[in-house]
């Protein structure tokens, strides 16, 4: 019996594998697919924005640096540096000037190595989070199509064909179509799509006849990417096409022009896969021992990029809850917490990805919106919004604490010695930062020991504040102003680590 079974070795269930083998679970991945690696992960197809939250994920976790080789970026900013960002990506196609971002306006920000977010592939972020999963200790089986979820009060059974897989808990990380969220039962509640989109690999006889990058049409929206022959479009027929095939080259040829106004033709199709905008998203993320994350809690379409950010924070958010409470030593309705943190998290992406949609809708209510936003966005004010946003700066749990920093993911604060904060999360354990001179919080921070490390000294910028509490997410859990109080300090442990072990 494992401790853990997660269904999908995509980025989520592999990120999720690596947190729980930190933590000394063991853990067993299945995974539909014989072999990694599809044409569908790799370039061009399988390129993928991620935000600067889920840089900081990997820098936290000390593999930003394997990220960027197996990525192939040799540019990235340096750490010394709180860079303005360099893009900022589009709304409906209206592609926001990252030069309105204004930087000072960002909360709690301070230079780290993570300090932007990057264009990476799947087969890169899985590759990284694979070979660190393994070298926890974690299992991964491939070939392996998971088609039954039963569970008790003492724990799960999970099939595949004639094999069974029992485990104390389940996690769906199988993606927008998961069979777990239909097999253990959970609620999918959304919108149905306005449109269907199609992402094909073509050769086009006159690709001039199309314009680069994205082009909002009265149709709808077409996308030619830099690798030739790599487009999108997205045709509001209500999501009327049918799905389980797969479109012919006469059927993409006729959406094409039709969404992009012109007679472009298409020679031949290699690689065409389809999707929706239908934006849904499970009421719970656990029933009993079975849990969802990343795509498989909730879908929308890949308008503003935000899918794979939203499951990594979702593993990420999981990950040390679900330890703790194999471990035995989680507080009461710790676990809980995961769906009280990350359902809104997913809520407005939805929402985001529905905006979009609706201001690109063709007819007069589209185009009044898209005039609207095409005001707004020029502005320092929205760009600056829409930038903490989707960079992940301006998310924040309401973990009951007015203090503005609570709840926020923990700057990189830095000692005068150069430690800073990623140096000390990789292990997975929460961590107390200690910046008064006289050690406080040490005796403290002791009785938690095997789950979070003390580290003191003066902070080179300690935004105003004297001591924080980071959880392993890289949460800020509390924060000790001018000088912190051990018993609130203790409060706040217990709350999130549970009982001390002395
Ligand atoms: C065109 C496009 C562009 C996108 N661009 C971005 C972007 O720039 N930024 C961003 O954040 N997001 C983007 N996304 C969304 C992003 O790709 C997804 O949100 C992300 O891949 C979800 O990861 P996941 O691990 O949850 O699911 P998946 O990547 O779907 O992985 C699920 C895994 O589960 C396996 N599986 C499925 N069923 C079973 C089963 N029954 N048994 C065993 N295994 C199973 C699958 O084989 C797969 O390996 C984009 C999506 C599309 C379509």
């Amino acid at each position: 019996m494992h401790d853990v079974v997660i269904v999908g070795a995509g980025p989520v269930g592999l990120f999720l594998a690596g947190e729980l083998g930190l933590a000394g679970c063991s853990v067993l991945v299945l995974e539909r697919e014989p072999e990694p690696g599809s044409p569908w992960r790799g370039e061009p197809l399988g390129a993928r924005g991620l935000s600067v939250a889920s840089a900081e994920a990997f820098h936290r976790r000390g593999m930003l640096t394997s990220l960027l080789l197996a990525s192939g970026i040799d540019d990235y900013p340096g750490a010394d540096e709180a860079a303005p960002p360099r893009g900022v990506g589009h709304f409906a196609g209206i592609v926001l000037d990252p030069a309105g971002v204004d930087v000072a306006a960002l909360p709690f920000r301070l230079p780290s190595p993570a300090s932007e977010g990057m264009m990476t592939r799947l087969d890169a972020i899985e590759s990284v989070l694979a070979e660190r999963a393994v070298k926890l200790g974690v299992e991964i089986r491939r070939g392996v199509t998971v088609d039954g979820v039963e569970q008790d009060e003492a724990g799960v059974v999970v099939h595949a064909g004639a094999h069974e897989y029992p485990a104390r808990w389940v996690v769906g990380c199988d993606g927008g179509r998961s069979a777990v969220r239909g097999l253990a039962g959970f609620e999918f509640a959304g919108t149905e799509p306005l449109f269907t989109g199609y992402v094909m690999l073509a050769s086009v006889a006159d690709p001039d006849k199309l314009a680069r990058g994205f082009t909002l049409t009265p149709m709808g929206m077409y996308l030619r990417m830099p690798t030739e022959g790599h487009l999108g479009v997205m045709d509001f027929d209500g999501g009327a096409f049918d799905r389980s095939r797969p479109p012919t080259r006469d059927h993409l040829q006729t959406v094409l022009r039709r969404v992009s106004g012109t007679d472009v033709t298409l020679d031949d199709v290699h690689l065409v896969s389809t999707y929706t905008d239908r934006a849904k998203q499970a009421t719970t993320y656990r029933r009993g021992r079975v849990l969802l994350a990343g795509d498989a809690a909730h879908i929308h379409s890949p308008l503003g990029g935000q899918g794979l950010n939203t499951g990594l924070g979702d593993a990420l958010n999981l990950g040390w809850k679900l330890a703790a409470t194999v471990r035995g030593h989680a507080p009461d309705g710790l676990l809980d917490t995961y769906t009280a943190e990350r359902h809104p998290v997913a809520a407005w992406v939805l929402d985001w990805t529905r905006a979009q949609a609706a201001a690109m809708r063709p007819g007069p209510h589209g185009q009044a919106l898209q005039g609207l936003m095409r005001d707004l966005l020029a502005t320092r004010d929205v760009t600056t919004y829409v930038y903490g946003k989707v960079s992940g700066h301006s998310i924040r749990y309401d973990l009951g604490d007015e203090h503005p920093l609570v709840g926020r993911t923990a700057p990189e604060f830095r000692l005068a010695d150069g430690t800073g904060l990623g140096d000390l999360t990789q292990d997975g354990r929460g961590v107390v930062l200690d910046f008064g001179a006289d050690r406080r919080l040490r005796d403290a921070a002791a009785r938690w020991a095997d789950r979070m490390r003390y580290a003191a000294g003066t902070a080179r910028n300690d935004l105003g504040v004297s001591a924080v509490l980071v959880r392993p997410d890289g949460v800020v859990a509390w924060v000790g102003e001018h000088e912190p109080e051990r018993e609130a300090f203790e409060r706040a442990a217990a709350r999130w680590f549970g009982a001390p072990e002395s």
